[in-house]
């Protein structure tokens, strides 16, 4: 049966009027200023609504014209925009927002799709968000919430926000169109939340088929208590740990605000680290550089200190490149791998063969004792839609009939991909060539993992890529785990 979208959206409209209003449309509503509402849009990408509220509060007591902004430089942009997400890179489009302006517009905010585009940090998001709500245009604004319950609703099967956008424009009702983002980013913040959604009080749940949807459980004996706190894990290839902490490495870390960190290839030691990573807030980390130096080597940050920590795989040959960091906690082990690379022509096949025989050994004797987390680079993309031109990539490293024999050998012992527990869609990818202009055209490779054993995968809660995080060839990839 199709999703009853005309009976459900109304309803939704009464349910989510008692909620709090999204920061935007908060701002849209008491200054009714494009400027204001296009600087409080820039300034919520990656942002929870309270810490735009404030910084926007702070920053148009110092400027709320064009004219004012243009006044100020990008460090007190930065003091004043601070701790809004990655408020360095947001300081600087602010800075140049005036002149765009000026120079292109006559000083006004555009009205149109393709003039919003070209305003500096300005994405697809933020210019329908600007359209709709300062100008009451007709534009769909496709947000984290609005991708991810369209999906939920099976009212979509798509794998990208714009995709999204594309078919609810041939879908939804145009008088819904303005009003879709608030309605569901209400919605999406209180009940139907990314994390364990809230669907034993919601209001639409006899409709909705929950496709992908792991909802929480509520134990009515202990008043509301849902079993362990979910635990949310971070990977990721950073290419360089000093070149990821000049691309906004902490900031992203602050953002994404998880448990624990595993970093691959961060190509340092701990001697040679810049001051502000030597003690990362709230963590404990963890190093195994490579013997060489800028090359290979893997941390993890936590916020929980473990009980015990390995470092590497118990083998001389195999721990030079410090690959494998293993640490113990008191209900799993955690362990962060940067498997080699097979080299062109798997010149190196035959000593990642080796080193992948001993690491599921290691995974194996672990997961005896208790649950088991694997993260990281695995360097292998596992199925052809794994990547984007399996075909033209039978015989190169990373997609060899030989590594990928292993990463069946993987699952058939048990341990379960975690994404695609969640996500079975193709052009999903973790890696992409700095060449080409690839990342752009989505040409990847899916090469970094969650896997967990068996007997743990009703622990998994969600299983994500983060393709919109930059700072590296790679982007982090994350599990909920409870
Ligand atoms: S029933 Fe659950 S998954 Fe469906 S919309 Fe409601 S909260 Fe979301």
């Amino acid at each position: 049966m199709p999703f009853p979208l005309e009976t459900i959206l109304p309803l939704l409209e009464r349910e989510v009027s008692s909620y709090q209003v999204p920061v935007v449309d908060l701002i849209a509503a008491q200054t009714r200023d494009p400027f204001k509402i296009l600087v409080a849009t820039l300034l919520s990408a990656r942002t929870k609504d309270e810490v735009t509220a404030t910084a926007s509060r702070r920053l148009f007591a110092r400027a709320g014209t064009p004219y004012e902004l243009e006044r100020l430089t990008v460090e007190e942009l930065e003091t004043l925009i601070y701790p809004v997400g990655f408020f360095r890179n947001k300081a600087k489009f602010l800075s140049r927002l005036p002149a765009a302006l000026k120079d292109r517009f006559g000083g006004a905010v555009p009205q149109d799709l393709d003039s919003l585009l070209t305003l500096p940090g300005v994405g697809r998001k933020t210019a329908n968000l600007v359209m709709a709500v300062a100008f009451h245009r007709p534009a769909i604004c496709v947000d984290t919430h609005v991708h991810r319950i369209m999906n939920i609703w099976g009212v979509v099967r798509t794998t990208t926000p714009l995709q999204t956008e594309m078919a609810l424009q041939q879908i939804l009702p145009e008088r819904y169109w303005i009003r879709i983002n608030a309605i569901l980013v209400a919605f999406g913040q209180g009940t139907c939340t990314p994390v364990r959604p809230h669907c034993d009080q919601c209001v639409i749940e006899k409709w909705c088929p929950k496709i992908g949807v792991t909802p929480r459980t509520v134990d009515k004996k202990s008043s509301g208590h849902n079993g362990p706190a979910a635990k949310k894990f971070i990977s990721w290839n950073v290419n360089g740990l000093r070149a990821a902490w000049k691309n906004g490495l902490l900031e992203v870390l602050r953002d994404l605000d998880a448990d624990i960190v595993a970093l691959q290839e961060i190509k340092i030691h701990p001697d040679q680290l810049p001051d502000p990573l030597r003690q990362v807030d709230g963590y404990q980390v963890f190093w195994n550089p490579a013997k060489k130096k800028g090359y290979a080597g893997t941390a993890v940050l936590t916020k929980t200190a473990p009980l015990r920590v390995w470092h590497g795989l118990d083998s001389p040959l195999l721990d030079e490149e410090g690959r494998v960091l293993t640490l113990e906690f008191a209900d799993f082990y955690f362990i962060n791998v940067y498997a080699p690379n097979a080299q062109p022509e798997l010149r190196r096949l035959a000593f990642k063969q080796d080193f992948n025989r001993t690491l599921l050994a290691h995974m194996d004797r672990l997961s005896r004792d208790k649950s088991l987390v694997l993260c990281g680079d695995l360097n292998v993309a596992h199925k052809e839609i794994d990547l984007a031109n399996p075909k033209a990539n039978v015989r190169n490293p990373g997609f060899s009939e030989q590594e990928r024999a292993w990463m069946d050998a993987v699952i058939a012992a048990g341990y379960i991909d975690t994404f695609r527990k969640f996500d079975p869609s193709p052009a999903r990818y973790t890696w992409w060539s700095y060449r080409f202009n690839a990342r752009a055209k989505n040409i990847g490779w899916r090469i970094d993992y969650f896997l967990v054993d068996r007997a743990s995968e009703g622990r998994v809660v969600d299983a994500a890529i983060l393709d919109d995080v930059i700072g590296s060839d790679h982007c982090p990839v994350s599990m909920i785990f409870r």
